[in-house]
């Protein structure tokens, strides 16, 4: 049920909850900035939701950041502000490209890193989900952290470390990041955001547990569109051909993927709850009114949530937005005849 979560997005963020939920880690990282003592790369292993991608981007800004403070980046020199508006020629981030991360990323990395001679600071190569890499990517980036080109610090993120090769592990100073309680996170949103805590809960899992996307996602009036969203499935069976035209060009234009992303998550309760009859595994607890009102049989579920991934992945091959938003609403208009 993973993939069917929110889609992580990299934003570079820099987040310094952090530096109280991975006390830890950040003492130690912090103790080998002030004493100039950073290694060439690191592994950061942890759960989804542990902060691991959000301490590689702040240790990478901290690293070219002009003015830190207590060791850590100020956030509004000139490279932090770069860095912030995601343009910083010292920063590059590697995610896999669909599954994996596939040797030509590898090899691209190998060139900017052998081109680019860095000025100020280090020049810093993350690495999200690194245990993705193909063997021919692993073996390819093994050779580049035996000979580490000088001022390049390289940063792995991994939730676990089994599927990396024992030689690049060996070869990276390794921090275990611990998960964060959910509900610390969520209570820290809800007071933050003045919104309740279950509701702070739902955001958290769309955002797999990233507060900074949860704050994002409440800005941006998800709750709204997720109403708006509900109340068009719940009528979805007696809107007309053109309605539903109307309405596929109308998400289209919108934001498809994140409108996918809600219902997804929607149907997936909706399974999970007829399945299980368990509430601690919603996502949208804050309405289990309605997740248990529901009347939609399994077999119309099931439909639907196979729809739903065939739309989602059609748009993450780049089909047209509006052609697979039409198939989609035309098709599940039919579910219930
Ligand atoms: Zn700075």
């Amino acid at each position: 049920m993973e993939q069917l979560y929110l889609l992580w997005m990299w934003k570079n963020m820099l987040n310094i909850d952090i530096l109280e939920t991975q006390s830890w880690v950040w003492a130690k990282l912090r103790k080998s900035l002030s004493s100039n003592r950073v290694v060439h790369a690191y592994l950061f292993q942890g759960p989804t939701g542990s902060g691991k991608e959000q301490s590689a981007s702040l240790l990478a800004a901290t690293l070219n950041c002009h003015t830190p403070i207590d060791d850590i980046a100020c956030r509004t020199c000139n490279s932090c502000i770069k860095f912030l508006n995601g343009n910083h020629p010292n920063v590059q981030t590697v995610v896999p490209e669909g599954a994996t991360i596939k040797l030509h990323q590898i090899k691209e990395v190998k060139r900017q890193v052998s081109l680019r001679r860095v000025e100020q600071g280090h020049l810093v190569v993350i690495f999200h989900n690194a245990e993705k890499m193909t063997s021919e990517a692993a073996n390819s980036l093994l050779k580049l952290l035996e000979e580490p080109p000088a001022g390049t610090v390289f940063i792995l993120t991994a939730e676990n470390s089994f599927a990396l090769l024992s030689t690049i592990v060996s070869r990276c100073q390794k921090l275990i990041f611990k998960s964060v309680p959910p509900i610390k996170l969520a209570s820290k949103l809800a007071e933050e955001s003045g919104i309740d805590l279950r509701l702070a809960e739902y955001i958290l899992q769309l955002s797999k547990g990233d507060k900074d996307s949860a704050v994002e996602l409440i800005e941006e009036g998800i709750l709204e569109l997720r109403r708006q969203l509900l109340d068009i499935v719940a009528n979805i069976k007696n809107l007309n051909a053109s309605e539903l035209l109307f309405l596929a060009e109308d998400w289209g234009k919108g934001d498809p993927e994140l409108v996918l992303d809600l219902l997804l998550a929607w149907y997936r309760d909706l399974e999970v709850w007829n399945k299980t009859g368990a509430d601690n595994l919603l996502i949208n607890i804050d309405r289990f009114d309605l997740i248990n009102q529901n009347d939609d049989g399994k077999e119309e579920i099931a439909q639907i949530l196979d729809m739903l991934i065939d739309a989602q992945q059609a748009l993450t091959r780049n089909a047209n937005k509006q052609i697979t938003m039409e198939n989609l609403l035309l098709k599940w208009a039919r579910v219930y005849n």
